[in-house]
Parts: C-alpha cells; sequence; structure tokens
C-alpha cells in the first residue's frame, strides 16, 4: 500500500504536498473539515518572502512584546490563560529569542526560503497565473531614524544569503507610487520578495490536483486512527474509514490537536491575525509594502488591495478584537494618507490562525514513533512562502529520496 498518501488539512500546506505526490503517481486523498474556500491560507497577505530570513523569536522581541502586551492595539498580544501547553511554548521561545538561536536558525530559513521562492515561479509556469503573481519585489516602508538602522541592519544581514536590497529615500519610495501621498521617512526595496492572491492560488491547486486525480474529502473530520504495529493503517472520519500507506500531518494550527490522537506532542501556539480587502481601489499600490514600524502588509491584488497584520496568541477562535483591526486601518492611512478607503463593517473582516513554533522554523519530517507518519506545518507567517518547498521536500520524504536540502533544523522532534 505505499502507494496510497493521505494527507490531513487542505490548507496551501496540504495541498503543495499533494501537488508534488501527485507528479510522483501516488494515489492521493487529502481530508479537510473546511471546505477549501476560506481559512488561513485564504485571506493572508499574499507574500513570498525570501527577505523574511530573521524568524519571530529573536532578540528584543521578549521586552518590545512586554511593551506591547500593556496596550490592547499593538501588533503583538499574548492573551494570558492558564494551558500547560502555551507555558511550554512561551518557555522554548523565550529560550530561542537570542542572537546565538536566530544565527544558528536564519541559515536554514534563507535556504528554504530561497528554494520555495524558485519552486513557486516553476508552479506559476506549470498551472499558469492564474493567481495574479507578481514578481517585481517588496517594499519596507519605515517611519523613524530607529527602524532606517534596524532595516540597514537586516539588510545587511539578507546580503550574507545572497538577497539583494536596495535602500531608498522617501522621494525614490514616492517615485515608484506616483498615485499615492506617502508620509515616510524611506524604505528598503527586496527586488526577490514576489506577492500573489492566496485564495486564487488555492483555487488553481485544487482544481489541478481534482483534474489529476486527487481525492478530496471536503467537510470531512478526522477523529481518531487506527494502528497495526508501528504503522498507521487507517484514518477515521465523520463520514468514515480511510485506509492509508502514508500519513502526511498538514493540519495548520490544529497540528498539536491532531497529533495528540497519535499520541504524539507538537509544541505549537495559533498567531491570530486580520486582513480585510478592498474591491476594486481606484488609485491602487503599485507595490506590496510592509509599514515596518506598525508591522502591516499592504498587497495589491491586481485590482484589489489587501491590509492585514497583528500576532495575537489567544487559542484557537474567530472571535475579533476590533481594536486591533483599527490599528491596521489606522496604519495605512497614516503611511498613505490620500488612500480612498473606509474602515469595513465587522463582517468584512476577515481573521486566519497562523501556526506558530516556538523557533520559527516549520516542523519538516519524519516522526520515529511511526514508520508512515511524516509532519508538515508550523511555517507561522510564512506558510505561503514556504508551500512550495515544504510540498517538494514532503514528496522526497515520503518516498526515502534524498531531500533538497538539509533538513535536520526542522526536526519534528525537537521540543520532545
Ligand atoms: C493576517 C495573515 C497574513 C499572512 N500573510 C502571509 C504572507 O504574506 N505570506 C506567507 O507566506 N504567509 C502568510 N501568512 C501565514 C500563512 O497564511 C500560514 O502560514 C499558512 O496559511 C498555513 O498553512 P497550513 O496549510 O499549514 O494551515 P491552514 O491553512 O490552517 O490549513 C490547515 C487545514 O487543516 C484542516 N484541519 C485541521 N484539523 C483537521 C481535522 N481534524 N480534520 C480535517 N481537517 C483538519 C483545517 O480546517 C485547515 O484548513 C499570514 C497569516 C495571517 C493570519
Amino acid at each position: 500500500m505505499r502507494n496510497q498518501v493521505t494527507i490531513i488539512g487542505g490548507g496551501v500546506i496540504g495541498l503543495c504536498c499533494a501537488y508534488y505526490l501527485q507528479k510522483q503517481g501516488y494515489r492521493i486523498t487529502v481530508i479537510e473539515k473546511g471546505d477549501i474556500t476560506g481559512g488561513t491560507s485564504f485571506g493572508n497577505a499574499g507574500y513570498i518572502s525570501p527577505s523574511h530570513i530573521i524568524p519571530l523569536a529573536s532578540p528584543g522581541i521578549v521586552a518590545k512584546g512586554l511593551q506591547w502586551m500593556m496596550s490592547s492595539s499593538s501588533p503583538f498580544y499574548i492573551k494570558p490563560r492558564m494551558d500547560l501547553d502555551l507555558i511550554r511554548w512561551g518557555v522554548q521561545f523565550y529560550k530561542s529569542a537570542n542572537q546565538a538561536t536566530v544565527d544558528r536558525n536564519s541559515p536554514h530559513l534563507a535556504k528554504i526560503l530561497l528554494l520555495s521562492r524558485e519552486l513557486t515561479s516553476n508552479i506559476k509556469r506549470d498551472l499558469g497565473n492564474h493567481f495574479r503573481m507578481e514578481e517585481k519585489g517588496c517594499l519596507m516602508l519605515y517611519k523613524t531614524a530607529a527602524t532606517e538602522k534596524h532595516e540597514i541592519e537586516l539588510g545587511q544581514e539578507a546580503a550574507k544569503f545572497g538577497i539583494e536590497t536596495r535602500m531608498l529615500t522617501a522621494a525614490e519610495v514616492q517615485a515608484l507610487e506616483p498615485d499615492q501621498e506617502l508620509n515616510i521617512r524611506g524604505g528598503v526595496l527586496y527586488p526577490i520578495d514576489c506577492h500573489l492572491h492566496p485564495g486564487d492560488f488555492m483555487h488553481t491547486l485544487k482544481e489541478h490536483l481534482t483534474r489529476h486525480g486527487v481525492n478530496l474529502m471536503i467537510n470531512t473530520e478526522v477523529t481518531a486512527f487506527e494502528k497495526l504495529g508501528n504503522k498507521i493503517t487507517g484514518v477515521i472520519t465523520d463520514k468514515g474509514k480511510v485506509e492509508t500507506g502514508e500519513l502526511v500531518l498538514a493540519a495548520g494550527s490544529w497540528l498539536p490537536v491532531i497529533a495528540k490522537k497519535l499520541g504524539v506532542h507538537l509544541l505549537l501556539q495559533a498567531g491570530k491575525g486580520y486582513s480585510i480587502t478592498y474591491a476594486d481601489v481606484k488609485k491602487n499600490l503599485n507595490f506590496p509594502a510592509i509599514l515596518v514600524d506598525d508591522r502591516v502588509a499592504m498587497t495589491p491584488m491586481g485590482k484589489d488591495l489587501r491590509m492585514g497584520g497583528t500576532m495575537e496568541i489567544s487559542g484557537i477562535n474567530k472571535n475579533i478584537l476590533i481594536k486591533r483591526v483599527q490599528s491596521i486601518f489606522r496604519a495605512a492611512k497614516s503611511y498613505y494618507p490620500s488612500l480612498d478607503v473606509q474602515f469595513p463593517q465587522q463582517e468584512r473582516i476577515w481573521s486566519g490562525l497562523r501556526p506558530l513554533t516556538p523557533d520559527g522554523l516549520p516542523y519538516i519530517g519524519r516522526h520515529t514513533k511511526y514508520g508512515n507518519l511524516t509532519v508538515a506545518g508550523g511555517h507561522a507567517m510564512l506558510g505561503l512562502s514556504l508551500a512550495a518547498a515544504t510540498g517538494k521536500l514532503v514528496e522526497e520524504i515520503v518516498g526515502f529520496q534524498k531531500t533538497s536540502m538539509d533538513i535536520t533544523a526542522f526536526d519534528v522532534e525537537r521540543y520532545k
């Protein structure tokens, strides 16, 4: 039964695993409790960002996080709760937020980001650009001298991995955005970054996989497993049993919940973010931009414009803290004062859950408890950026092939 692969989770990671596995002739079933029309992989900012080589857990984030936690409209928030997993996660996050760990992890992150960047362009060539992908770079915009200094340092760090940056004055950024009034001190352009419409990307993958015989079981929830010796032989769902040869867990923020049913412990927290999408914006942005001082992402997607941000660690829920969404909107208007958009009705506010590992590196690899279990998740704010490489690596792992890069840093048992 080596030929049958079951993937749990139909987010961008699950679908990219299916994409590469299907090309190798595996019989694939993807089980998804939703209907693959919404969720975290749909409403995100749409960046493919090799520029993001520094993990969330980095020096200064703990002090900054504590300061931000005093304000209900800050970009980062941890809701205190008595939860052992949250405490364990917090301890490991704290331990990772130092220069030595960042220096150790950044090269691995850079390598998988660059691999994924290349593979995403290959997917575009293979499937056609039905997802508004634009390969023109991404801007980091800032307002203060302190942020400028930090961005210069980040640019120097990126250069070590061959990632080009262009430091721009306010006037040079303005020349790239002639239709917008800009209120900034300056910016950095990362030409290698690109962006796309994540929802269209998901629809394109879904349509391609269906056409190529992948069995997409939507509105189907995995509830338990059957095992024989050290093999998982069956996946029990609310619609019946699916027999399996290889199993891939790609359940995003639900990874710990599903892994627990297999007696596997994965340290992971959900980091909620929000986005607002405006259709048919009259004078849209030319370039996607991160408003660095406020941690807000602005993405033109064809005629549409999306703004998103905030990191809220408050468990798995869809509650909307309106003050946080207002601060995204306020930041957008303060960088682009002439932007002609209004704060939306609550029902137009989207929220999604980033799957956060403590050290900011994903979990990609086999778990030694079983002979046929692979984990692919925990990509935090980089799930779209890393989806193609993760899919490729999982295809290699499932086939017991040499992987395209060293994956020891992504060890799924590093917090055992
Ligand atoms: C505001 C915001 C902006 C972002 N911007 C970017 C960006 O610009 N670039 C970038 O690279 N990343 C970005 N991200 C992060 C990115 O969206 C995520 O990392 C990525 O979507 C995670 O994909 P996933 O497939 O692991 O998880 P998901 O998309 O959450 O998919 C997991 C799926 O598993 C399913 N599932 C769970 N349990 C079960 C079960 N028991 N049975 C069946 N199915 C189950 C869930 O329903 C879910 O659909 C952003 C995130 C947010 C919130």
